[in-house]
């Protein structure tokens, strides 16, 4: 028993052993708030992956996780119950590592997701495996037939650093609650809040050992590893559309199934009836601001009705200075910073693409000053039109464009001239005629006149180059199983 241990964890979870990587090696887990390291985590090899595999791999062939599904609840609840008993540890660790602030944390980056391995509990608990299709005179004779869902086998789950509690959970919660086994791989950027559910799953659970892994690492190659391994049945990946192109032409090498979380440029759109542009761009400003602008699902892309433009930019422009920026300890924090020095140079370098294309900064466009972290100021750009690369490409970074539209038609056009289709919103005073608008948006999850679509039994996902799959909801469940049919010889056809 560890229970007594410091936090945060920094062990490798692997055989259900934490222990440090081979030759305990280490690399530095950095506070973007301050720009300062502020401690340790295992920086795993490829024998600690091989071995994470090998457990995994075991645990699903040979021990009973696949097949016990009250072992599974049972677990899964533990687990919830552990969850909750050390919010303030993964808060702790959220702020530090990732920079979110507080009210982020309390909300999306949290406590929202400590919710969903209850909720998959539930799910299984209450889910039938199998569906009796009935005795049908067949090729062969009659046949009774019935089909059943069982787990994929072997989860390789690999996420991205912007909200790890809530992306590691989702992959996680369902593919345990389907009778996988997994090996989580996060982001080099956000270890601890990966290692931590290792330590949860040993210290308050009675998950088998190598049903669930954890590895983090510096390397970039881990995650390549892990994707090429013949021994994994499924790459479950949120991150970059450029990265997932690469991870599934690595599991193509192997047949091996893939399900991908990508990138995202969606529009917020705004119609020429809306009485108040601030009032109906809260959710996207405020949204972009609790996570510095680094989210996939962000309504990025503002459309306003051409003939309000300057109204609408005025408005938007009120409602960014009033964002706090500080940070993420300070409770009245909204925005801190950007993860990483690299991420600042690159959102950096989209503003002043953008402004050498003609764009105009309203707002922002510069690093905040008087604080050492990684922080970036609120960004208006206007004068954008959708064939530039600030409104064609994901900056993630705290920077929303403007683009005017001629009408409905007009706006669903821009919406969907885009590689992406993640999410996206509309807003009239005219429900029905969001509604219709948004349901002409090709794209996996839209809100219509502020409505909030985040939640554990709602489907997620992309079309196009945001990816392939839905996490969260029943949907989320499905992609860690497998279909299978049976038939057995039937005396006679029932009438
Ligand atoms: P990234 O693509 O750089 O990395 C994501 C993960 O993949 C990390 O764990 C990384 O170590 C790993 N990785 C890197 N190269 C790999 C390879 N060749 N094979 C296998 N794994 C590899 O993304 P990021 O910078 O960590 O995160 C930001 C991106 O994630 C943004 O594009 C964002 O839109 C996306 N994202 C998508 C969703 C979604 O649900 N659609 C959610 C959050 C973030």
């Amino acid at each position: 028993m560890t229970k007594g241990d410091p936090w945060p964890e920094t062990r490798l979870f692997v055989g259900g052993d934490l222990r440090p990587a081979a030759g305990g090696r280490t690399y530095d887990n950095v506070n973007p708030a301050t720009a300062t390291v502020a401690g340790v985590a295992a920086d795993a090899s490829a024998d600690d992956l091989d071995s994470a595999v090998r457990a995994a791999r075991s645990a699903f062939d040979a021990g009973n996780w696949a097949s016990d599904r009250d072992l599974r609840v049972r677990c899964l609840r533990q687990l919830a119950t552990a969850l909750g008993d050390h919010e303030a540890q993964l808060t702790d660790i959220t702020v530090t590592e990732v920079g979110a602030p507080l009210g982020a944390c309390a909300a999306v980056q949290v406590a929202e997701p400590l919710k969903l391995p209850s909720y998959y509990a539930d799910l299984v608990d209450r889910t039938r495996f199998d569906t009796q299709l009935g005795v049908a005179e067949t090729l062969g004779g009659p046949a009774d037939r019935w089909v059943e869902r069982v787990p994929v086998g072997v989860v390789a789950a690999i996420t991205p650093w912007n909200v790890p509690t809530q992306i590691n959970l989702a992959k996680i919660a369902p593919a345990l609650a389907a009778g996988c086994t997994v090996v989580l791989k996060p982001a080099p950027e956000t270890p601890w809040s990966a290692l931590a559910l290792g330590r949860l799953v040993a210290d308050h659970t009675d998950i088998p050992a190598g049903v669930f892994n954890v590895v983090t690492g510096s390397d970039p190659q881990l995650g390549a590893s892990l994707v090429a391994d013949p021994r994994v049945d499924l790459v479950s990946f949120t991150g970059s559309t450029e990265t997932g192109r690469r991870v599934m032409e690595a599991a193509a090498a192997n047949l091996t199934r893939v399900f991908l979380e990508l990138g995202g440029k969606s529009a917020h759109i705004l119609l020429d009836d809306v009485e108040d542009f601030a009032a109906a761009s809260l959710g996207a400003v405020f949204g972009m601001a609790m996570v510095a602008g680094q989210g996939c699902a962000l309504t990025t892309r503002i459309l306003v009705p051409r003939h309000r433009h300057d109204e609408a930019i005025d408005a938007l422009a009120g409602l960014m200075s009033v964002v706090a920026v500080g940070p993420p300890d300070e409770p009245g924090t909204l925005m801190g910073p950007l993860i990483s020095a690299r991420q600042l140079e690159r959102v950096e370098g989209f503003v002043q693409r953008s402004l050498d294309q003609g764009a105009r900064v309203v707002c922002g466009g510069e690093r905040v000053t008087g604080l050492d972290g990684f922080f970036y100021a609120p960004t208006l750009l206007a004068g954008v039109t959708n064939d530039m690369e600030a409104a064609r490409e994901e900056i993630f970074g705290p920077v929303l464009v403007v683009i005017a539209h001629d009408g409905d038609d007009d706006a669903v056009a821009i919406a969907n001239d885009s590689p992406y289709g993640l999410s996206g919103s509309v807003v009239s005073a005219d429900e029905a005629r969001a509604t219709a608008v948004a349901r002409r948006v090709r794209t996996g999850t839209m809100s219509v006149n502020g409505g909030v679509w985040f939640g554990c039994d709602v489907p997620f996902g992309g079309m196009g180059a945001s990816g392939m799959g839905r996490e969260m909801g029943s949907a989320g469940l499905d992609e860690y199983l497998e279909i299978r049919s049976f038939a057995r010889p039937a005396p006679e056809v029932s009438s």
